[in-house]
């Protein structure tokens, strides 16, 4: 059973503090998907808590439809040199990330995936198709860029971050201190409402790939998440950015 810290009432999100039975119960929803209905769970001894009943309520696209897959099991697949983990991990990688974008620009009108698509291995491509059906489906936890602040017991794990984000990329020029050659290292800052959120560093094969411009973007990003003095960064896996400057409000 999924646990939540926020539900959707009508147009709006609401926490465990706002929560009155006159007005929300049985009107309340899943987070992500919008169409789970959730309920509040009180019981002694531990504070009160959003959950859903079945995961089957939930949208197909959302994190809470699969089983998690616990980070331990990601690792492993992240360090395993046999192909067939290491394709077993693109297929759970992409149906995520493909996932989180749905979500993200499902609603709205010219959904045209113009995505960027970055990987860590730039001869990796084992997504063929009819291929991926054998594969269970599990999902990577996930969170949106808005709630990445609330989420520091996610550092040090693989996750996926999506969302909205003002892009800012910088050039920094570094040299290599045995080769004494220079490369440049591309800092991907994402913002929103000017205020830094988190940072992707990039160099060497995926910083030579990157055709992205600064501006707003709809983007799902897969890495580990880690902290650096009070700044979180991912360090980044696979990067998927939509441009999607239309419409950008939320
Ligand atoms: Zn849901």
């Amino acid at each position: 059973m999924s646990q939540f810290e926020e539900a959707k009432y009508l147009e709006i999100y609401i926490t465990i503090e706002d929560y009155i039975d006159k007005v929300h119960y049985q009107k309340i929803f899943c987070p992500e998907c919008k169409i789970a209905p959730i309920h509040i769970v009180r019981k002694q001894k531990i504070p009160p808590y959003f959950a859903s009943n079945r995961k089957e309520e939930h949208h197909q696209d959302c994190q809470h439809y699969e089983e998690f897959i616990p980070n331990k099991n990601l690792v492993r697949l992240i360090n395993s040199n046999q192909i067939e983990d290491q394709k077993r991990l693109e297929f759970l990688i992409r149906s995520n990330l493909k996932a989180s974008l749905r979500l993200l620009l499902g609603n709205e009108k010219g959904n045209n995936f113009n995505t960027n698509f970055l990987e860590n291995n730039s001869s990796t491509n084992t997504e063929k198709k009819g291929n991926t059906d054998r594969y269970k489906k599990e999902s990577i936890p996930r969170v949106h860029i808005k709630n990445l602040r609330k989420k520091e017991e996610l550092l040090d794990n693989h996750i996926i971050i999506y969302g909205k984000a003002e892009l800012e990329i910088k050039n920094h020029e570094r040299t290599n201190k045995q080769t004494k050659e220079k490369f440049t290292v591309k800092q991907l800052i994402f913002r929103r409402e000017g205020k830094f959120v988190f940072s992707i560093s990039l160099s060497g094969y995926k910083a030579n790939n990157l055709s992205q411009e600064n501006g707003n973007i709809s983007f799902a990003v897969f890495g580990e998440l880690k902290k650096n003095s009070s700044f979180l960064n991912i360090k980044s896996h696979t990067l998927r950015i939509c441009r999607f400057v239309s419409d950008f409000r939320s």
